[in-house]
Parts: structure tokens; C-alpha cells; sequence
């Protein structure tokens, strides 16, 4: 599903350069659940987004689907793109918008016709269990609601993959709990490839299946959670 090889990133500054990414390999599989874990710094956030060519690896290459998306050119790119959903911390949602206008964003966007639009808003905001909140504003959810917008708008364009960049860390634990038991439930019911970052290990162990641990720009330990995190 994705082929990370050999990806390094060197941030060029004034006085001194960053090696945010040293020789990266990861294989995430169809249907993984799969863990990034790394404290602040490690690279994470760096690495996801070269995933979605946010930012351009200095070297090395990240094939999704087979496809080399080092090659693409501008209008593949934003195909590419609408094909990765992505939730983040702080769920980045409008404002101005209420539940359903956030919902439908990336659908008008991607120029879905209207009357569809409709249709997947509400299979979406039932999948999220909020179909009671679809004409109230950001301001008036809670933070794990504003989570479920996320999501829900991450997948309205059906994504291969949905990458969750520090998605639960500014939930309370039960919140935290609700949302994982949600991605939980996308990924076995649609088969959705999840990509997790995050520098809380409970997060990891309750709902991944693989896991990679980065330190440094570099992964240092990678597999199955069980075996990662075994106990000796
Ligand atoms: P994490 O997501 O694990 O916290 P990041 O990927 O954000 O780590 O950062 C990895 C390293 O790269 C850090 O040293 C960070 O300061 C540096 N870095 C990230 N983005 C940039 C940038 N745009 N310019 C310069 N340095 C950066
Ligand atoms: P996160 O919490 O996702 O790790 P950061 O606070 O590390 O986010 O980074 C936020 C933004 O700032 C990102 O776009 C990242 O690329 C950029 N950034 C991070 N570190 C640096 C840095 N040392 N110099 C310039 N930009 C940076």
C-alpha cells in the first residue's frame, strides 16, 4: 500500500543544516493500522508529510498503490491527494462553516455534484454518530467532536489511506478511548490502511498493528506491536 525506501530530508538553515529524515524504509500494508511513535522531534510529523509530497524528500523514494509518487506531476499530485485522507491535532475544522459545510469541503473541492455531496454527508455523519450535530458550528462540539468532523471530512472522498497526525493528543483519556474505538471500527469495516503518529505509547498498543519507532530521524525498531513491545 506504501513503499517508503531510503528517504532522507535535510533542512538547510543559516548556521547549521537538520537531518529531520535519515534512510527511512517502511511497508505499510492494505488494512494495517499502522504506528509511527517518537518524541517531539523525532521526525514524524516530516515523514508523514512526505507521504503526501508536502514536502520533497531530499533523497529516496515513496511509491503508494505501486504508484512512484516522486514522479507525479502537478495534476496527479492532487489526485494523489484526494486519495489521503488526513486528521490532525487540532482538527484544523472552519469556523465559519457548520459540521455538514466542513464535511463537504474536500467534495467540493474535488467538484463531487451537489446532490451527492448530500447523500455522503449523511452516511458520513452516521458513521461518526452525529447526525444531531450537522447544523451546529465547530464552536459548539467538543473536542472529540470536532475529532468526528475530522474524520468525517477526511473521508468523504472515499482515501486509500488516512493518516492520523497526533490525532487524539489534545483529547482527555475517554475521549481519546472514543475516537481510537472509532478508527478502530473504519478500519475493520471499510478495510481503511490507517497510519498513526504519535509520541503516546498507549495509543500504539491499543489499537495498532504494526509499529515503527523513530529516535532521531531514523526508525530505530519496527513490527508487529506484540513483538515491539513484548515484555522480557
Ligand atoms: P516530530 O513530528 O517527530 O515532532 P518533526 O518532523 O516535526 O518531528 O521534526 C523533525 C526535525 O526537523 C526537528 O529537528 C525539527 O525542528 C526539524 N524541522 C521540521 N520541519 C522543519 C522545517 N520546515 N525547517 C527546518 N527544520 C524543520
Ligand atoms: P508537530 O506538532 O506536528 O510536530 P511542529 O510544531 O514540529 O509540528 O511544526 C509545525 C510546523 O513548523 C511544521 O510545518 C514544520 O514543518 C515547521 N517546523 C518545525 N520545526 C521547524 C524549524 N526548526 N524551523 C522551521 N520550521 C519548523
Amino acid at each position: 500500500m506504501i513503499e517508503i525506501k531510503g528517504v532522507y530530508k535535510e533542512f538547510k538553515g543559516k548556521s547549521n543544516n537538520v537531518e529531520a529524515l535519515k534512510n527511512i524504509n517502511m511497508h505499510i500494508e492494505q488494512g494495517d493500522i499502522f504506528g509511527i511513535i517518537g518524541l517531539s522531534g523525532a521526525g514524524k510529523s516530516t515523514l508523514v508529510r512526505c507521504i503526501n509530497r508536502l514536502e520533497e524528500p531530499t533523497k529516496g523514494e515513496v511509491f503508494i498503490k505501486d504508484k512512484n509518487i516522486m514522479t507525479l506531476n502537478s495534476s496527479e499530485l492532487r489526485e494523489m491527494r484526494k486519495k489521503i485522507g488526513m486528521i490532525f491535532q487540532h482538527f484544523n475544522l472552519l469556523n465559519s462553516r457548520t459540521v455538514a459545510e466542513n464535511i463537504a469541503y474536500p467534495m467540493e473541492i474535488a467538484k463531487v455534484p451537489k446532490e451527492d455531496r448530500g447523500k455522503r454527508i449523511d452516511e458520513l455523519l452516521k458513521l461518526v454518530e452525529l447526525e444531531d450535530k450537522k447544523d451546529s458550528y465547530p464552536s459548539q462540539l467538543s473536542g472529540g467532536q470536532k475529532q468526528r468532523v475530522g474524520i468525517a471530512r477526511a473521508l468523504a472522498n472515499h482515501p486509500d489511506v488516512l493518516l492520523c497526525d497526533e490525532a487524539t493528543s489534545a483529547l482527555d483519556p475517554k475521549t481519546t478511548q472514543s475516537i481510537l474505538k472509532l478508527l478502530k471500527k473504519i478500519n475493520e469495516t471499510l478495510g481503511l490502511t490507517i497510519v498513526i503518529i504519535t509520541h503516546e505509547m498507549e495509543v500504539i498498543k491499543q489499537i495498532c498493528t504494526k509499529v515503527a519507532v523513530m529516535e532521531a530521524g531514523e526508525v530505530v525498531e519496527s513490527g508487529p506491536v506484540p513483538k515491539v513491545f513484548a515484555h522480557p
